[in-house]
């Protein structure tokens, strides 16, 4: 039934860069050989997933949506991805997404523009844009994104379904082509919490191939999923309600803010004075992180080589020129500015500093509430190329998404109502380190 969703949809939406529609249908066949022995069947068994074109799958292209790695084709899987499969999900193919995950529309892909369900005239979001719009599109029944600023967050906001930014080293990064890596988190994209928690619950846990990946028992993150929110404090940032915010998203929030109060949660206005730094600080270590990760696309290695070159130096050059588009260029040249000697104190070591600021925030807060409510995003889904040629532009629109990353918190992105031109508008709940539970159980009294 997914498959001929995605026959349908395709032509319009554009989620998909690879459907592979035989391996789907042979692994599904093999669940069913299974089911008919009378064997006990995994948590997804049988269930259709769809894989951010940055996770590595064997045998099929992994491209990050560049030109760099058009033709690569990795030898092994992601752990999130294998994780999945081992709980009997279904992969049906790769999702469109900025290229290498920089960007926040979906625009920055070398391949095609994936366009927003819920109005094909606006961008789905991004990074992770086809892995929102594919859900949204009901072409999968679940898809696996990453978020280094918001890149599952935003999307899902924008496409009005669930995604979850997990605790840094909840899910193994082993396998997912690195952005930044102290901020890079594997999560999942869902129609509703429930099949969120169903999700995280297959992908959490230690992997010893990843040294950031947490040793710890994670629980059944369903358990607790209809335990109601009475008592449960949550915190309101007033900074988060400051300039920039469409006011009908800053209503639909405050809404929210009143549902939970009529469930019984406590709910406060607190202050979080260091959420404008964060942005800045953000576009420092992400840039910087990146031009050092992607110093491996050098044409020797892996993917895209020029063929105009006539010594090594003119290989590196011209591979990397011809390669990596526009937004990508333009953060490894931010991050080796911010690294080079003469600029790292005033760049990167405050950036540095900033991020002690703005976890020791939310520590804070986060000592005396359970979650803090927020927007996702200023605001609902633009028109595709509106904001496209002004990057900064872009880069703010991360405003609300990005200190979750920096202070290595879960957040939870879930649908909160709609705009007047029926535009999804998305909440997010943010919650303590390990505390994804917490969060499911908010957005399940909500939904
Ligand atoms: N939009 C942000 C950026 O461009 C976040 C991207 C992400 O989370 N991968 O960096």
């Amino acid at each position: 039934a997914h498959l001929a969703q995605i026959a349908a949809a395709e032509s319009q939406v554009a989620a998909f860069l690879t459907v592979t529609a035989e391996r789907a249908l042979a692994a599904a066949g093999q669940i069913d050989a299974r089911r008919a022995a009378g064997d006990p069947l995994p948590p997804l068994a049988g269930v259709p997933m769809g894989v951010k074109d940055n996770l590595c799958t064997e045998g099929v292209a992994t491209t990050c949506a560049s030109k760099m790695l058009e033709t690569f084709v990795p030898p092994y899987t992601a752990t999130a991805v294998e994780r999945a499969e081992e709980a009997g999900a279904v992969s049906l193919g790769k999702l469109n997404m900025d290229e290498f995950a920089m960007g926040s529309s979906t625009e920055n892909s070398h391949f095609q523009i994936t366009r927003n369900p819920r109005d094909l005239s606006r961008v789905p979001g991004g990074s992770s844009g086809g892995a929102a719009a594919a859900v949204a599109a009901g072409e999968c029944a679940f898809a696996l994104g990453s978020d280094t600023g918001g890149s599952i967050r935003q999307p899902a906001a924008f496409c009005g379904v669930v995604g979850m930014k997990p605790t840094y080293g909840a899910v193994s990064r082993y396998g997912l082509v690195a952005f930044a890596s102290s901020l890079d988190q594997v999560g999942p994209l869902t129609r509703t919490v429930r099949d969120n928690a169903l999700v995280l619950n297959a992908l959490a846990g230690k992997d010893s191939r990843d040294a950031t990946s947490l040793d710890r028992d994670w629980g059944d993150f369903t358990a607790q999923l209809d335990g109601g929110v009475k008592g449960m404090r949550i915190a309101l940032p007033r900074e988060y309600f400051d300039r920039g915010l469409a006011p009908e998203i800053a209503a639909a929030i405050r809404g929210a803010a009143d549902t939970f109060a009529r469930l019984g949660a406590q709910v406060e206005e607190v202050s979080l004075p260091t959420l404008e730094y964060a942005l800045p600080a953000y576009y420092v270590i992400s840039s910087a992180e990146a031009s050092s990760n992607l110093a491996r696309f050098d044409g020797v290695k892996y993917g895209y080589r020029s063929p105009h070159y006539s010594d090594l130096d003119s290989l590196y050059k011209n591979t990397r020129t011809e390669g990596f588009g526009r937004e990508v260029k333009r953060r490894i040249l931010l991050g080796s500015f911010v690294l080079s000697s003469g600029y790292y104190d005033a760049y990167y070591k405050k950036a540095q500093q900033v991020r002690t600021l703005v976890k020791g925030d939310f520590d804070r807060i986060l000592r005396d509430f359970d979650c803090i409510l927020s927007p996702v995003a200023p605001t609902t889904a633009y028109k595709i190329g509106e904001k496209a040629a002004d990057p900064l532009q872009m880069y703010l629109g991360d405003v609300y998404t990005v200190p979750v990353n920096i202070a290595g918190v879960p957040a939870l992105a879930l649908p909160c109502g709609a705009d007047s031109q029926g535009l999804p508008i998305g909440m997010q709940l943010i919650g303590r380190p390990f505390g994804e539970g917490d969060l499911y159980r908010a957005g399940q009294a909500f939904e």
